[in-house]
């Protein structure tokens, strides 16, 4: 991760203040710079990725960002517009709707 040719005395150069950034919400990367450098950069953790509340499996077709950048999404882009969209995968919102159908059926 750490370059070899590094100018610097063997520390690693941060930039900002470390205290604030060094928190759970961020992570640290090591970036080399043109002058040949690493320098350690905080950047902002992605959510993780939406699962199937049925199965576990992943979700596709869900948006995987911010808290304040999912406030100015639009809806057609956070979930499949479907019943069970963002939250049954497809093989399990099958099996469930076919499963509502034939217990309406019986009654
Ligand atoms: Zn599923």
């Amino acid at each position: 991760m750490v370059g070899n040719k590094r100018k610097t005395t063997g520390k690693l150069q941060f930039r900002g203040r470390f205290g604030k950034l060094k928190s759970h919400g961020r992570k640290m990367i090591y970036v080399k710079t043109p002058g040949g450098n690493t320098v350690v950069q905080f950047r902002k953790i992605k959510p993780g990725k939406a699962k199937c509340a049925s199965c576990g499996a992943v979700l596709k077709g869900t948006a995987r960002a911010r808290p304040f950048e999912m406030q100015n999404m639009p809806l057609t882009m956070k979930r499949p517009t479907r019943p069970y969209g963002g939250y049954f995968c497809s093989k399990c919102t099958r099996d469930t709707l076919v499963k509502k159908t034939r217990a309406n059926l019986i009654k």
